[in-house]
């Protein structure tokens, strides 16, 4: 049966809303404003700029770059943080690995634990990916969950499920579309999907 991924599951292991820990949580920013660690607007500064991450602008173009430019994937692959930075862009304040998928080989970006993702590439995370049913079965059975989005791999194709941490974000590297060596960067980044670099679409 596919999954409908268009609204929130019900996730039975998060607390609602009103809990002990927004309580603490508001408690905890209002002192920290009081003593002046940070302003009120800051704070609203802050929440903006998480916001404005889009995974069109950002992360897709991180993708579309390396496609042509050779390069820059081979230094990305290496130290993403680093050659994220050179193209003048920000990688975020954890370790950044990217996977680049092959036809031998398809990633899969998970955190089992609570929901750890590129938020500097990505911006917030999906509902689903903080799902409990997510992060238990794509562990389990990567196959059947990427079938329930869609995603049909080859046989003798190996799937790799990455386990994401509070240290250690990944970004998956889509393998570039056949036919697409007319294409300019923008119109490249315009093929690459949140998705895709969570590894549960093709790109
Ligand atoms: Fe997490």
């Amino acid at each position: 049966m596919a999954r409908d991924h268009s609204h929130s599951p019900p996730r039975p292991d998060h607390p609602p809303p009103q809990t002990r820990h927004r309580f603490l949580d508001l408690a905890l920013n209002e002192l920290l404003i009081e003593r002046g660690l940070y302003t009120e607007a800051e704070l609203r500064d802050m929440i903006a700029s998480i916001d404005s991450v889009d995974p069109s602008t950002h992360g897709a173009r991180v993708v579309a770059r390396s496609w042509i430019d050779a390069d820059f994937r081979r230094r990305l692959l290496n130290d993403a943080n680093a050659a994220i930075a050179d193209i003048g862009m920000d990688p975020g304040t954890a370790q950044l690995r990217v996977l680049e998928n092959t036809p031998e080989t398809h990633n899969v970006v998970v955190c089992t634990l609570c929901s750890c993702y590129p938020r500097a590439l990505l911006g917030r995370p999906p509902a689903w990916y903080r799902d409990r049913e997510y992060r238990a079965r794509v562990v389990r059975e990567p196959r059947a969950v990427l079938a329930e989005f869609g995603l049909s791999l080859a046989e003798e194709q190996t799937v790799r499920v990455h386990d994401s941490t509070a240290e250690l974000r990944f970004l998956v590297l889509p393998e570039r579309p056949a036919g697409t060596g007319h294409l300019a960067e923008s119109e490249l980044a315009g093929l690459v999907t949140r998705d895709g670099m969570i590894g549960v679409a093709k790109r």
